[in-house]
């Protein structure tokens, strides 16, 4: 039965992203365990970044259909907060499992609505099963505390408890990893939750409920808007909402975290970055250069943590014909097609974005070295594309520098010591990562202790914490006090009660009442 519905979600999907027929399929709300259509008169096309033909749909959602999701927030809260947490947790295994049984066709509409490959789609649905799987061990993350005999016959003890109502808000580049860092995390601690993908990829979440509904979470506890800002006020705004996590733009995250927290909430905002990876020259030069060039422009550079610019050391310098060279050959192509390196960036505005910031740089005197910008994809002239690109001799002052450009572009700078090095990546206002390239332990511990970066690599260029650990993005890539999943993702879903008990001896009866603050 369970197994039917899955079969039916996915022939849905695949019908709702595939057809070319001129009614475009429309992308639904999940609300109260049901796929609904919405009654709005406004919708967001949805494109394949390698084609840019629309192929689907997606609604703002309506003032009442929104409160009409979070009211099936607030009404299950109660039950499934009291349901045991053994049961949960039955429910989590059962999702990973499902998540594993279908992670290709996930990362089939990964690719088809956000461009990236599809080894590389398979890797953004596979780090979201592995928070899903650390979820299951919510029986140890959720232990309180206890401290018995504090005074005579008195204990103490803490129970980790759900808030209520919580809120995520997602980016469009992991449209499964991102949605799986929260709602599992939220859900399997017993809060309800209320989901709100990008706009520009809603498949992926929407199969991703649908297995959710599959392992058996009860209807309403999960539920799915679509929309931008109408939607983001609104999550803002709910008194219900506990709690909202927020991935994307620093311009949104501000905005969110601001607005949310004066509304009385905990938010968490994770958001941009420029990644500076630090390159020794006694660092083993293949080895860099490969990791340098997969980290820059992988995934077409639109990555939160892509190595988005190299600081050249010393006579690492001499190294950037070979890097060019490595650059020269990813083949750039739709990210379904054999043998793409890197796909489309998301829309035309992310490609003119992309482009205008690489000219700002020449102006601004980089030396281009290797220039994406006119490259030509047979079959897909009319895709997002834009080739590895790399621009040298930036300054800390340019517009390339400044911005983050979140596309296949690699900036390079240089330094002749570790210490210049190590000041240019702390005064960059952003800290989400970094890594150093070298061979002497010592330069590595220097660097890992003096950097002001919140996650940092040793020869590992894109040093994303597995989710035992937290991501730990600091500095102006993070609002927010608490870090998504890990540890710090269960204290972010839930909250502290403390209870003191006392059971006294019958023969040691109070026999006056104690008016003084007990010491
Ligand atoms: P975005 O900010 O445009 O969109 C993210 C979400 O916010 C979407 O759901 C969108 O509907 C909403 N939104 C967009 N603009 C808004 C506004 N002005 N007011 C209110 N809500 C708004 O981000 P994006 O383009 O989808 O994602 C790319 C950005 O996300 C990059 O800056 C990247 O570095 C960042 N990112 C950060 C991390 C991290 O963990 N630090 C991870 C992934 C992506």
């Amino acid at each position: 039965m369970r197994i039917r519905g899955i079969v039916r979600a996915s022939a849905h999907l695949r019908q709702a992203h595939f057809s070319s027929s001129a009614a475009v399929p429309r992308t639904k709300l999940f609300i109260n365990g049901q796929f609904v259509d919405s009654e709005t008169s406004e919708w967001i096309d949805v494109h394949n970044p390698a084609t840019n033909e629309v192929i689907g749909i997606v609604p703002q959602a309506t003032q009442s259909e929104m409160e009409a999701a979070v009211n099936a927030c607030q009404r299950t809260f109660p039950a499934w907060s009291e349901t045991s947490i053994l049961n949960r947790q039955q429910i989590f295994l059962r999702y990973q499992q499902l998540i594993k049984d279908n992670l290709k066709e996930v990362a089939r509409l990964i690719t088809l609505e956000q461009g990236k490959t599809l080894a590389d789609a398979e890797g953004d649905v596979f780090r979201g099963l592995q928070v899903v799987e650390h979820a299951c061990s919510v029986t140890s993350l959720m232990l309180g505390e206890t401290l018995s005999s504090l005074t005579k016959d008195m204990d103490t003890f803490t129970f980790r408890l759900p808030l209520g109502v919580c809120a995520g808000i997602a980016p469009f580049n992991f449209p499964a990893m991102i949605p799986l860092w929260m709602f599992p995390m939220a859900m399997v601690c017993g809060n309800t939750y209320l989901m709100k993908p990008s706009e520009r990829v809603p498949g992926a979440t929407m199969f991703l409920v649908q297995l959710l509904q599959d392992a058996g979470v009860p209807d309403g506890t999960i539920n799915i808007i679509h929309g931008q800002h109408a939607a983001v006020n609104f999550i803002c705004d709910h008194p219900a909402i506990r709690a909202i996590s927020f991935v994307g733009s620093n311009q949104a995250g501000e905005y969110i975290y601001d607005r949310g927290s004066r509304n009385g909430k905990r938010v968490q905002s994770n958001m941009g970055a420029k990644n500076h990876g630090v390159v020794m020259p006694d660092a083993n030069k293949e080895n860099t250069l490969n990791q340098l060039v997969g980290a820059a422009f992988g995934a077409a550079g639109q990555r939160c943590m892509a190595l988005s610019t190299a600081v050249l050391v010393g006579e690492a310098k001499q190294w950037l014909p070979e890097l060019v060279e490595k650059a020269k050959k990813l083949q750039v192509n739709a990210g379904d097609q054999p043998g793409a390196d890197l796909g489309p960036l998301i829309s035309p505005a992310a490609k003119d974005r992309v482009c205008s910031l690489v000219e700002s740089g020449v102006r601004e005197g980089a030396t281009l070295l290797l220039d994406g910008r006119d490259v030509n994809v047979k079959g897909f002239e009319n895709g997002n594309f834009v080739g590895p690109t790399i621009l040298a001799n930036v300054q800390p002052h340019m517009t390339c520098y400044k911005e983050e450009i979140f596309g296949p572009v690699l900036v390079i700078l240089e330094a002749d010591t570790l210490d210049d090095a190590l000041k240019i990546v702390n005064s960059n206002p952003y800290g989400n990562g970094t890594a150093i390239f070298t061979t002497n332990g010592a330069t590595a511990r220097k660097y890992t202790h003096l950097v002001d970066v919140g996650q940092v690599g040793v020869n590992v260029p894109i040093p994303v914490p597995l989710p035992m650990f937290s991501f730990t993005g600091s500095r102006a890539s993070f609002r927010g006090d608490t870090n998504f999943y890990g540890k710090q993702g269960v204290h972010f879903y839930t909250q502290l009660k403390t209870v003191t008990s006392q059971w006294k001896e019958e023969d040691s009866t109070l026999t006056s009442p104690a008016v003084v603050m007990p010491t």
